[in-house]
């Protein structure tokens, strides 16, 4: 078998710890998506994950607790103010608290991210993650994903539990949302000033993004220290105003998960890859951590996506089992055997 010289240096310097720069990345996703390198780069991110990481696996859950218009106005999202068909509308404390005793049943969740819009009502948000915390095990970590906050709000949610922050710069941002990447990179700088996990994702991937536009962005999360690397599709959504560039296939995202888990073997932060939404092509491509979801989803017409885009914790652990993964990490450090009799567990 004959292939090019460079991938090969780049994927045995891989495998030997060595993560590829900038340039390399940018080769890397130039490949094409169904090419036998394609599926080499996928192995070999599969291989330095599982190594990296001792094959254990990442169980996350995300209730969105509120939707409205957002003025975030990002066309790839289907709050998006301008075209979204959804009113305001939040679930109440007893409901987010009914759902968070849900997903944390088995005891298998890492972290529960809550999720507003762009704009939210910090001081009921300290309050709703105050109850939830003192209503959910300890070792199941709190995770906030919300508009824009500086270093003084950061403390502040640290010290009602939080333990992390979801937040990204975007393909895009700017162009593609209202939003300014430069106070985007402020409260990234806040969360890890704060002492805050933070958690990054190379996202909404498009067919239109060049390979150096989504080099550009994972780098931003390894420069930064993030926690959490991951990957996400944009998700065709036929009435928003990208919809006519279509979407990526799993097999082009899986892709893009290898190149964010080889590029993040030079980020020692990084402590999990993530692949959004849930599929085993990614589990098998350097992927360790899915999400399971309820309530508002920026990737769902649904107004609760539980049951329809959304996986639950038992399914994630199924797709784990399926891909090979022999462990789940659980926020307080330990680790569970990941096994077929696990899977029998409830919820
Ligand atoms: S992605 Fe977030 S900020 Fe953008 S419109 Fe949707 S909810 Fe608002």
């Amino acid at each position: 078998m004959q292939t090019s010289p460079r991938l090969t240096r780049i994927l045995d310097a891989a495998l030997e710890g060595r993560g590829p720069n900038k340039d390399e990345c940018t080769y890397l996703l130039e490949l094409p998506a169904d090419s036998l390198e394609a599926s080499m780069i996928s192995a070999v991110g599969d291989a330095a994950s599982r190594r990296r990481f001792r094959n254990q696996a990442v169980i996350l859950a995300q209730i969105g607790i509120e939707t409205a218009p957002c003025p975030g106005a990002c066309k790839f999202c289907v709050f998006g103010e301008g075209h979204t068909t959804f009113t305001q509308s939040e679930l109440s404390l007893h409901e987010t608290l009914e759902r968070a005793a849900v997903f944390t049943a088995g005891g298998d969740l890492y972290a529960l991210f809550l999720m507003t819009m762009h704009t939210f009502g910090f001081e009921r948000l300290l309050g709703v993650v105050d109850a939830v915390r003192k209503a959910i095990p300890p070792a199941t970590q709190i995770v906030v994903n919300l508009g824009d906050f500086d270093l003084a709000q950061a403390r502040r949610l640290k010290g009602v539990g939080v333990d992390g922050a979801y937040h990204v710069v975007r393909l895009r941002e700017g162009t593609d949302t209202s939003l300014d990447p430069e106070l985007r990179k402020a409260t990234i700088r806040a969360i890890r000033e704060a002492g805050l996990d933070w958690y990054y994702c190379c996202e909404p991937i498009g067919p239109e993004h060049s390979a150096r536009e989504l080099v550009d962005q994972i780098f931003l999360g390894i420069e930064y220290g993030c926690f959490q690397h991951a990957a996400m599709r944009r998700v065709y959504l036929p009435q928003s105003p990208l919809a006519g560039h279509g979407q990526i296939t799993e097999r082009r995202l899986a892709q893009v998960v290898a190149v964010v888990a080889l590029a993040s073997l030079g980020c020692p932060e990084t402590r999990n890859i993530a692949v959004h939404e849930p599929n085993l092509l990614g589990l098998t491509a350097g992927a360790n951590a899915v999400y399971a979801e309820a309530g508002a989803n920026p990737r769902d017409v649904e107004k609760d996506t539980e049951g329809h885009r959304g996986l639950d914790v038992a399914g994630c652990r199924k797709m784990f089992y399926e891909a090979g993964f022999t462990a789940l990490l659980h926020g307080d450090g330990a680790a569970s055997d990941l096994n077929a009799a696990s899977l029998r567990k409830e919820p």
